[in-house]
């Protein structure tokens, strides 16, 4: 709600049930971008997406972005309208964006011999304390040149923020320094129950040794990303079963077994020795599209490469028929209208769910290990 003053109270209703309300005391003035971090070469995917929220919610403003840059920049054309920006956005509502902050004008030319100084002068304008600092960047080439830079600016700028005392455990709010060359750099914010909780929005996983694929990656972090810490515990336990289409070499498979799942992997392909070995996994040599469950299992992983729709409509048979509770799926995703289909796409699942009259969530997102491609997940209740 906006108060009678030049200082505004900006309130980001949470549409998710168990997030709080949010709100902001700083000077909206200060904080008219949205920037928003994407995997390089999806600017215009992550630009339609942000476009069409903003919209819906009357926000307007306009994009500014540079083809595989790795960000962009949704700039507001009223200071008015951060509120209802705020009130409109849920961070984890979108596909294409890794990170989004709420920025100031872009810093140019900060001097090399004292970048501290200007920045703070800025910091301190927002009137706020922060839980944490980031130093970031986008992920590109140029990008990952800043690193040392980043390293070692961090230090100075701690020992700063510090004695300012702007850095507090308490704090909901994180302050972001995403810099775009070693002079010029975006200082936003943002809410730590309204953003990711990763530096750049990037997961450091490890690739586990026994793995037999690097895909392994892409479910590992699907769960970690896109479940909470307790759907992690109830909905992937021991004794659990689940099919994997298109499983072979059985990356997929491994992070299932990993967690003591039964596993029927379904591929033409060879499954890797070791992980046949588990005892937990049947190999079938089937048509992921033909095959059909003796009866219903836990969950549903499917990574075959095809046409996104056909994937979709696939995976709307399985939850329509009742085969399977919940699903992760990838859909990789072809070269124009990108944003469009994956819309589709979830159309389509979401038909199918509200059709056999289904409750159930749909999270969609383009992950740090996915390429062309995003991954979904649907969970039933
Ligand atoms: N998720 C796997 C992993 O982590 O190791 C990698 C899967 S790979 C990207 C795609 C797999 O889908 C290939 O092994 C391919 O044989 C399989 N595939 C493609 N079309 C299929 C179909 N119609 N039925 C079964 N498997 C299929």
């Amino acid at each position: 709600m906006i108060q009678p003053n030049s200082f505004i109270t900006v309130t980001i209703a949470q549409r998710f049930p168990d997030q709080p309300d949010l709100s902001m005391p700083t000077d909206p003035l200060l904080l008219n971008n949205l920037v928003l971090y994407c995997r390089p070469g999806f600017e215009k995917e992550c630009a339609s997406e942000i476009m069409e929220i903003m919209t819906q919610s009357n926000v307007f403003g306009f994009i500014k972005s540079k083809p595989d840059s790795g960000y962009l920049v949704f700039c507001l054309h009223t200071a008015t309208a951060i509120q209802t920006l705020n009130q409109s956005f849920n961070f984890s509502r979108m596909i294409f964006a890794r990170q989004c902050i709420l920025a100031a004008e872009l810093i140019k030319n900060l001097p090399n011999d004292d970048r501290v100084t200007p920045l703070l002068d800025e910091i301190t304008k927002l009137n706020l304390t922060f839980k944490e600092v980031w130093l970031e960047t986008p992920d590109t080439n140029e990008g990952k040149e800043l690193n040392n830079f980043c390293s070692r600016f961090s230090k100075p700028l701690h020992n700063a923020l510090n004695k300012k005392a702007c850095i507090d455990a308490k704090s909901e709010w994180r302050l972001h320094l995403f810099f775009i060359t070693s002079s010029t750099v975006y200082l936003g914010i943002s809410h730590i129950d309204n953003s990711s909780h990763l530096v750049m929005g990037i997961p450091r996983l490890r690739m586990p040794h026994s793995a037999p694929s690097r895909s392994t990656l892409k479910l590992d972090e699907a769960f970690n990303i896109m479940l909470t810490e307790q759907e992690r515990q109830d909905l992937l336990r021991n004794g659990m079963t689940a099919v994997d289409l298109g499983a072979a070499p059985g990356g997929w498979t491994w992070q299932l077994v990993n967690r003591s799942i039964r596993v029927t992997a379904i591929d033409n392909g060879k499954i890797n020795q070791t992980l046949m070995d588990s005892g937990l996994v049947e190999h079938i040599r089937a048509d992921g599209f033909k095959f059909a469950p003796d009866k219903p299992v836990d969950w549903l992983v499917c990574d075959m490469v095809e046409r996104p729709l056909h994937v979709s409509r696939l995976i709307a048979r399985w939850l329509g028929k009742g085969w399977c509770k919940h699903t992760v799926f990838n859909l990789k995703l072809p070269m124009k209208q990108r944003y469009q289909i994956s819309l589709e796409c979830k159309q389509l699942v979401e038909d199918a769910l509200i059709a056999a009259g289904m409750k159930y969530e749909i999270r969609m997102k383009q992950l740090y290990h996915d390429r062309e491609e995003i991954t979904c997940i649907v969970l039933t209740h």
